[in-house]
């Protein structure tokens, strides 16, 4: 990644919900530019109104706000689509005996199930199987509809880091895993954003969970089933990707509920999800 790389990220500061970036020479601070004159009301807009390189030139002009005195908020808070790949890697695919069809597993997520970085993912109290997913995820930069794998990479906007927190009893209820996937604050996102340009080898990003300081998944995106460019061709094939929206790339193996004895989140665990080059995702988990 380039030293010079900004982040994205969306925040609560002072009650007031914005946006704006991390520079890597300003460490523990963020610009709020959702704060400039003119600005777009929030990153999502910012991205549809192609407003981020005008923003970025107006940077020192924007509010230095303390990171220790914001609120992360998931980087795109209202996506018009959360799409997550479900089985994208083979040892993932081993341990729950599914997966292999050729083409990616695709379900949904509500926006209303995320949470940002440093937020509270809940268990939540109708059921004891919260499981951990770290994920790559992508973020949608141009408007996509048929398009080439070729040229999909055109169409991102940046990478950052999901926790597809899945209650699996309810995600097995059924084969559809929308249930399991959509409970409120399970869904963690952030801390912020990279652009995807400013990535040396998207393929070297490394993915790694920690559950309590205990590393539970490890995986490089080259190791994914379906890359990026082929989720991005698929998804474009039938429906329109639009800026902001997110795309959650799938999980490692090593997922809680294919352990023995399995292991599921609950009241008071630290969950990490660190990308190499992007950053690391932490939340806590209560029950609620
Ligand atoms: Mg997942």
């Amino acid at each position: 990644m380039s030293q010079t790389a900004p982040r994205w990220l969306s925040f609560q500061a002072a009650a007031q919900a914005s946006y704006g970036v991390i520079d890597s020479d300003d460490e523990g601070y963020c610009r709020n530019l959702g704060a400039l004159a003119g600005a777009p009301a929030d990153l999502l807009t910012a991205i549809a109104s192609d407003a981020t390189e005008r923003l970025l030139a107006e940077v020192d002009r924007a509010p230095r706000v303390p990171l220790s005195e914001l609120r992360f908020l998931p980087p795109i808070p209202n996506p018009s689509k959360i799409l997550c790949v479900g089985l994208n890697y083979r040892a993932h695919q081993e341990e729950t005996g599914r997966g292999g069809e050729g083409v990616p597993t695709i379900f949904t997520r509500f926006p209303s199930s995320q949470v940002g970085h440093e937020g509270i993912m809940l268990r939540p109290q109708e059921s004891a199987t919260l499981d951990y997913e770290g994920e790559i995820a992508i973020i949608v930069g141009r408007r996509a509809r048929r398009i080439k794998a070729s040229a999909a990479l055109d169409h991102l906007f940046g990478v950052s880091i999901y926790n597809d927190g899945s209650v699996r009893e309810y995600q097995r209820h059924t084969s559809q895993f929308t249930p399991g996937k959509n409970f409120p604050s399970t869904g963690a996102f952030g801390p912020w954003i990279v652009p995807f340009c400013a990535l040396e080898d998207p393929d070297a990003l490394q993915l790694t969970t920690r559950l309590n300081g205990t590393v539970m998944q490890q995986a490089t995106a080259a190791q994914m089933v379906h890359g990026f460019a082929e989720i991005l061709e698929y998804c474009a094939r039938f429906t329109e990707l639009e800026p902001g929206d997110v795309i959650v790339t799938g999980t490692p193996g090593g997922v809680g509920a294919a352990r023995t004895p399995p292991v599921f989140l609950d009241q008071g665990d630290r969950i990490e999800v660190e990308l190499s080059g992007v950053g690391v995702l932490r939340n806590r988990v209560e029950v609620g």
